[in-house]
């Protein structure tokens, strides 16, 4: 890894669709996101999870949850 081609990376505030907002690293400076881990029923586990793909996957690659 050559650091000097990285992207900046800076903490940035999340802000999600159930109003959560979190911190997390990103080259971005605002993320605005469907759903979190406050209000997802995949972390919550109050609704039936119906998968939409690797969708949450994804979700917790990009914010390393
Ligand atoms: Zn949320």
């Amino acid at each position: 890894m050559n650091e000097a081609i990285q992207p900046k990376f800076n903490v940035t505030t999340v802000t999600c669709a159930c109003g959560n907002k979190f911190e997390t690293g990103s080259v971005k400076e605002d993320l605005r996101v469907e759903i979190c881990s406050n209000c997802h029923p995949f972390f919550t586990g109050k609704q039936k999870f119906l998968d939409a793909g690797g969708r949450v996957d994804k979700f917790k690659k990009k914010y390393g949850i």
